[in-house]
């Protein structure tokens, strides 16, 4: 379905759980998160039920996200029936890795064709202080069975912070020579209420082509990445910067929270409740929410910070 700027909104990201088993810095309050009641969270048959609605509406491609969502009991489930929804088609999962080990099989089987897995850095000690509480070595295993579960794609997300990962970018591109695995760098947003970050912190996704000026372009995808390639790599290197140079106008994109808000615009506080609808209702809120998304979403940096209204692991992402 077209939005009112002419969009084609044809992706909606599906956050199944705000819980997470890591705690980054720029994503969740050391703390976590005040746990919502249950009967606050939508229900595996209110998400099944909203893919339905957007399938109806033109959405062709899901991501499913958290929070954590392989901490989610019913993960597989979910997948299988989402994947399984006419209209749908390619189903795909952003997780911390941490937990693949044991579910990279099963959810390839569930019908998630590609999976996204975030890691910001190389080093054991700065994993841990990223993440409050994480272990690389299980990211990595994560990683490692992704690439044998035999996904479409694997790629890693690493948020590019100064002073904390941008030495490590050529190690971290290194990785798509080594593997069939493209990276993206994706720049740090300033989430309201997380991290604390300064100003040196926030840095332009152009850095990479400074520390790597042998990467060559590569064309488009259709995707918010420009895409590069190391000579003579497996994987594509795509640099992703929703801050220094937004990518708003060709956004096809909505959010569903985990508590069944819509979010047409990931950094606008407006949402739209799906909670406790059934298919007509839940289509017509879906409607009105693409219809109303905002054309941009406004100055984000350190001194400008995201009016979301949440913090990443609330929105998926
Ligand atoms: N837990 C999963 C994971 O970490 O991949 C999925 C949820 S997480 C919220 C989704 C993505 O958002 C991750 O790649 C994470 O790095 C990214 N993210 C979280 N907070 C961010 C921020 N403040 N700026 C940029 N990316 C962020
Ligand atoms: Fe959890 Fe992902 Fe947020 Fe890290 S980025 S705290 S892994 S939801």
């Amino acid at each position: 379905m077209l939005d009112s700027f002419g969009r084609d909104i044809t992706y909606m990201r599906i956050s199944v759980t705000e819980l997470c088993n890591l705690r980054c810095r720029y994503c969740m309050p050391e703390d976590g998160v005040c746990k919502k009641a249950h009967e606050e969270m939508l229900t595996e048959d209110e998400i099944i039920t909203a893919v339905k609605a957007a399938a109806s509406l033109g959405i062709t491609k899901l991501r499913v996200t958290g929070g954590e969502p392989l901490v989610k009991k019913n993960i597989l489930s979910i997948c299988r029936r989402a994947a399984a929804v006419p209209g749908i088609r390619e189903l795909c999962m952003t997780t911390n890795g941490t937990l693949l080990p044991a579910l990279a099989v099963p959810l390839r089987e569930a019908g998630v064709r590609r999976v996204n897995i975030s890691l910001d850095t190389l080093d054991a000690g700065k994993f841990r202080y990223i993440s409050r509480c994480g272990e690389l070595s299980q990211a990595v295993d994560g990683i490692r069975a992704a690439l044998d579960a035999g996904f479409e794609k694997v790629k890693l997300n690493a948020v590019l912070i100064g002073g904390f990962n941008d030495g490590e970018i050529p190690a971290l591109a290194e990785l798509t020579r080594r593997y069939p695995l493209d990276l993206r760098f994706i720049e740090l947003m300033p989430m309201y209420d997380c991290g604390d970050f300064g100003p040196d912190a926030f840095i332009p996704c152009t850095v990479v082509l400074d520390r790597l000026p042998e990467l060559e372009a590569m064309a488009p995808d259709g995707g918010v990445a420009k895409l590069y390639r190391l000579p003579g790599a497996q994987g594509s290197i795509g640099l992703i910067s929703p801050v220094s140079a937004h990518f708003c106008r060709d956004c096809n994109r909505i959010r569903l929270t985990a508590d069944g808000k819509l979010k047409p615009c990931l950094h606008s506080g407006d949402e739209y409740s799906l909670k406790g609808l059934d298919f007509d209702g839940m289509a017509a809120e879906l409607r009105r929410a693409i219809l109303c998304k905002p054309s941009w979403h406004g100055v984000l940096d350190a001194g400008n910070r995201s009016r979301a209204g949440r913090s990443m692991n609330q929105i998926g992402g």
